[in-house]
Formats: C-alpha cells, sequence, structure tokens
C-alpha cells in the first residue's frame, strides 16, 4: 500500500489509508485495528503514532453542447428529440475520445463533498 505522506501544522499524517469497519480502525499502513472510540473518531493510529486524513471529494458540474435535427421548431423539441440528440452525441465522443476533454472543457461549477 502506498501512503501519500501531506504534511499539516508541522505532523506527518497519512492520506485516506485506513479502513473503518464494525465500529473499529484499521491502519493499512501498519495493520493495526482499533476499537478505541477515541481513535476511531480522530482516524488515529496508535502504532504509526499518525492521524489519517479523509481523502477530499469533489463535484463537478460539466455542460455537453449538441445539436437537434428535428422537424419542430425549437419551442416544440421533444424529450425523445433531445434525448435521442444526446445519445447520438456520447456514441460520437465514444468513437472520438481524444475530442471527450474539449468538447466537456473546464468544470461550469465544483462543489467540495465530505467522503
Ligand atoms: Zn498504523
Amino acid at each position: 500500500m502506498i501512503l501519500d505522506h501531506q504534511t499539516r501544522k508541522g505532523t506527518c499524517v497519512m492520506a485516506a489509508n485506513y479502513t473503518i469497519k464494525d465500529g473499529a480502525i484499521l491502519c493499512h499502513a501498519c495493520g493495526l485495528t482499533s476499537h478505541n472510540p477515541n481513535d476511531v473518531q480522530n482516524l488515529f493510529c496508535g502504532k504509526c503514532g499518525k492521524f489519517h486524513t479523509k481523502k477530499k471529494k469533489y463535484n463537478h458540474l460539466f455542460g455537453l453542447g449538441f445539436t437537434v435535427d428535428s422537424d419542430n421548431d425549437g419551442e416544440a423539441i421533444t424529450a425523445d428529440e433531445l434525448l435521442a440528440a444526446m445519445e447520438r452525441r456520447v456514441s460520437y465522443l465514444r468513437q472520438h475520445r481524444g475530442e471527450i476533454l474539449e468538447a466537456c472543457g473546464f468544470p461550469e461549477d465544483t462543489i467540495e463533498n465530505e467522503e
């Protein structure tokens, strides 16, 4: 198991490298399982003498443009036409994977989630 060490507040902490199960915390670095509620709550490994850190999770909002060919005007586009157009766009991108990043661009918004 590879540890991703970071230095925070002068303390060497480990990136998410633990498992909490059945009220105990298992340290993947040393293999110690602690049932001490304080260790579990603080993500602490007494053998390593270090605190684990929660890995950050993010939620990114992307927009994907696509066109719709229709006999209807823009205000009368149906859900089926939109879905078919989206599926064509995704199908095209599956075949042209090199265009996916450009098609999606950068996230329009990003929020940080709790793990
Ligand atoms: Zn440990």
